[in-house]
C-alpha cells in the first residue's frame, strides 16, 4: 500500500490521510525473519499523514502479534511489539537523511508503507524473547524445564567453590 504526500506539503493544506496497512498472509514470511518469529499472528501499521510545522508529517502506530522461542526454556512463547512514532517527510536534498525525526521516502511523494513497516518495525525488536521474566529455563546438565519443577541435577553438579560459600551462609 502507496500512500501520496502530496495533497499534504502545502504549508496550508488541511487535509489529512488515515492509513491502515496489513501485509498479506503472503508477505508473513519476511516479518517471520524481521522478528526471529515462530507464527506471525497479526502485523500491522495505522495512522495519519499531515500537515505539522510546515512539513508533511505521519503519526504512525506499529503493531505485531506473534509467537517466538523463549531464549531460556525454548518454548514457544506468545509476544506483541507495540510502538507510536512521527516522522517529518524530507527530501533526498534537504540534507536531513541523518536526522531521526524525518524520512525520507524512496520515490518523491510516495511512501511506501510496506517498506516504512519493515523498517521501523526491525528497529524495535527486542534482543532475546522470554516468556516470563521469572522463567529458570532448562537445566544445563539434564535439560529439563525447570519451570516444571527441580530435577535434582544442581546439587550434584554443583561447583565446588560455590560449595564452600554455600557452608559459608548455613
Ligand atoms: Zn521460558
Ligand atoms: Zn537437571
Amino acid at each position: 500500500m502507496k500512500i501520496n504526500i502530496e495533497p499534504i506539503k502545502k504549508k496550508d493544506a488541511a487535509n489529512i490521510i488515515a492509513f491502515d496497512y496489513e501485509p498479506e498472509e503472503a508477505d508473513r514470511a519476511e516479518f517471520i525473519s524481521i522478528l526471529s518469529a515462530e507464527k506471525i499472528n497479526s502485523v500491522k501499521i495505522s495512522g495519519t499523514a499531515a500537515q505539522e510545522n510546515g512539513f508533511a508529517a505521519v503519526n504512525y502506530t506499529i503493531y505485531a502479534d506473534f509467537t517466538a522461542e523463549c531464549a531460556r526454556c525454548a518454548c514457544e512463547t506468545p509476544q506483541t511489539i507495540e510502538f507510536s512514532g512521527k516522522k517529518y517527510f524530507a527530501e533526498k536534498t534537504d540534507g536531513k537523511e541523518e536526522n531521526e525525526d524525518y524520512y525520507t521516502p524512496e520515490t518523491e511523494n510516495t511512501v511506501d508503507l510496506h517498506k516504512f513497516l519493515t523498517e521501523f518495525l526491525s528497529l524495535e525488536v527486542p534482543l532475546r524473547y522470554l516468556c516470563s521474566e521469572e522463567c529458570l529455563g532448562l537445566c544445563q546438565f539434564c535439560g529439563k524445564d525447570l519451570n516444571e519443577g527441580g530435577c535434582g541435577c544442581s546439587k550434584q553438579n554443583i561447583n565446588p567453590a560455590f560449595k564452600l560459600l554455600d557452608n559459608f551462609f548455613d
